[in-house]
């Protein structure tokens, strides 16, 4: 049995054959999971999936309002949304 912080599905495993010829499973590093969008929950392209420390910030995020953490479709409906908004409190504004 590994020690309980290895048992979990997201490392990745390899059993290995020993000299003494027992085969023994090597536990590799765990990698993090797909970035996904924080309203639909779709996961977001362009992102690398690697440890932190291992990119650089341009490649760990997208240059746009939300990249990174919003889809562009979920994105594009709040920002129509906020304009129409704005619009209909401008609209009530100017009959009164
Ligand atoms: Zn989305």
């Amino acid at each position: 049995m590994p020690r309980r912080a290895l048992r979990t599905r997201s490392r990745k495993r390899k059993q290995v054959r020993t000299p003494g010829g027992r085969l023994v499973t090597h536990y590799f590093d765990e990698r993090p999971g797909m970035p996904r969008c924080g309203v639909c929950g779709k996961p977001l392209h362009g992102i690398r999936v690697e440890k932190p420390s291992k990119t650089s910030k341009s490649e760990r995020t997208i240059s746009r309002i939300y990249g990174g953490n919003v889809c562009t479709s979920c994105l594009e409906d709040a920002l129509v949304n906020y304009a129409y908004d704005l619009w209909t409190a401008y609209e009530t504004q100017a009959s009164q």
